[in-house]
């Protein structure tokens, strides 16, 4: 079977074709521009191309509540060209096909568990940690979805004792992202983030935030395995610390060999690369 991807975000969008396999035939990207333009090129892509189903993980908020008025619409995102934007009501007059719709991040968790680092597995976690922090959560093999879809990046965190930095999040400055993401590093640091050395305190201050996500994560979902993308966890040294932060934080108290003994093979970076995006919008696809 043919299936169109699209992995829909704030900067890129990228459109590929690929099969149940998980092999990418083709694929294409370009900058986000408004979705007049944007939504054009996606229907120009496709056209022709015979795909049978159609996956997309969109950065958000949206809405994938099938019942409700604006559903596959992305709602109220500081992209503002983009608010209230009915994204697959565009694309259902010029393909008649499956649409499967969903969050970034939680298209993300179900690739890694389709082909990637969760493999096989019906529960597990998957954070990004770039621009901004969001999660997506696969829990008894279903996608986490509820009154509208998680929004991890949020949550409350308790401050790093050394950390003065007011936070950057436009609605709560010091919640994890405010914290944590990419921009906060930059702005707390002064520097870019890939120019902080990995000895920098940054990297230690750093893993101390994600790991308490981690940790609340853990405590809520029981995922049976954390997989942390996004540009900043391109950092390498990051995890040993933050695996060594979770096991602390934890004091003990959850006593599985995932954590105990196997923390190394329990969070992790994730495995699809590249295609990670296109993967999860495809895998999107493969479950009803
Ligand atoms: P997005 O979140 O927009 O999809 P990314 O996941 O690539 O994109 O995140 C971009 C953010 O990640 C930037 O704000 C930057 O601070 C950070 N970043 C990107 N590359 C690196 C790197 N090599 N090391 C540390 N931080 C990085
Ligand atoms: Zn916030």
């Amino acid at each position: 079977m043919k299936i169109g991807a699209i992995e829909a975000g704030g900067t890129k969008f990228v459109c590929g074709i690929g099969n149940e396999k998980g092999e990418i035939l083709e694929r294409v990207s370009f900058p986000t521009e408004t979705p007049e333009i944007t939504l054009a090129k996606v229907v120009e892509f496709f056209q022709d191309k015979g795909v049978e189903r159609l996956g997309i993980g969109s950065f958000g908020p949206i809405d994938i509540n099938k019942n409700s008025k604006t559903y596959g619409y992305i709602t109220k995102t500081p992209k503002l060209a983009w608010t209230d934007c009915d994204v697959v009501g565009y694309l259902k007059k010029y393909f008649e096909i499956p649409i499967y719709f969903d969050t970034d991040v939680n298209g993300a968790a179900l690739g890694e568990a389709t082909w990637g680092a969760a493999k096989g597995l019906e529960n597990c976690l998957y954070l990004t940690i770039g621009t901004g922090i969001g999660g997506g959560a696969l829990v008894s093999g279903k996608l986490v979805h509820g009154m509208l879809h998680p929004e991890m990046g949020h949550i409350l965190v308790k401050r790093h004792s050394e950390d003065k930095y007011e936070g950057k999040c436009p609605f709560h400055k010091d919640c994890l992202e405010g914290m944590a993401a990419g921009p906060a590093i930059e702005e707390r640091w002064g520097k870019k983030a890939y120019e902080l050395p990995v000895e920098h305190k940054a990297w230690d201050m750093e893993a101390y935030y994600i790991a308490q996500g981690v940790v609340n994560f853990i405590l809520t979902l029981s995922p049976e395995k954390v997989i942390l993308g996004g540009g900043v966890m391109k950092q390498e040294q990051l995890f040993p610390k933050i695996r060594k932060n979770v096991v602390e934080l934890l004091k003990g108290y959850i006593q599985t060999e995932n954590i105990l003994k196997n923390i190394d093979e329990y969070i992790v970076y994730p495995k699809l690369g590249d295609n990670a995006g296109l993967l999860g919008a495809m895998a999107l696809t493969l479950v009803d």
